[in-house]
């Protein structure tokens, strides 16, 4: 037969000092929290989320959207003039599946495509699809 060990009793008092002294240790420490928006979070120098895309340097050569890991990207024809995009395809991107792997900027043979520091990407529209136009403005000028 098993015998089952009734555990220790502990003493009420010692569980309430101890949560006392943990609370002590970081009263007079500076917050780690920011009170967001009011106040702007100070970020890491290596710190990148908004994918942006400079239209005129893009060849639409579908690098990006294959490298992708989660199909976040997909080329779509854009109406414009440049003599480098033949095809007139440039990526969009879903910042909805997007997980900020950045292989879509280490893969572009022209630097077209890449991650910047913006994080601010609120919006109130029912899509993250950003349109190959969208990525090449700053985000205070996308409609949100
Ligand atoms: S950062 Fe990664 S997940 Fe996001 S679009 Fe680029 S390749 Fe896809
Ligand atoms: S952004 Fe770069 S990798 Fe993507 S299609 Fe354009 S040139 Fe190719």
């Amino acid at each position: 037969m098993i015998e089952v060990k009734e555990p220790k009793k502990k003493i009420p008092v010692v569980g309430l000092i101890s949560g006392m002294l943990t609370v002590s240790k970081y009263i007079f420490k500076k917050p780690v929290t920011v009170q967001y928006p009011e106040q702007k979070p100070e970020l890491p120098d290596r710190f990148r989320f908004r994918i942006f895309l400079k239209l005129d340097d893009c060849v639409g050569c579908t690098l990006c959207e294959q490298v992708c890991p989660n199909h976040s990207i997909n080329m779509q024809k854009v109406d414009r003039e440049n003599p480098r995009n033949k095809r007139k395809i440039y990526p969009d991107v879903n910042f909805g599946t997007c997980t900020v792997c950045r292989n879509c900027q280490e893969i572009c043979p022209t630097e077209a495509i890449y991650l910047d520091k913006e994080f601010e990407t609120a919006r109130t529209r029912n899509s993250f699809t950003y349109s190959p136009e969208e990525l090449a403005l700053k985000e205070n000028e996308v409609i949100k």
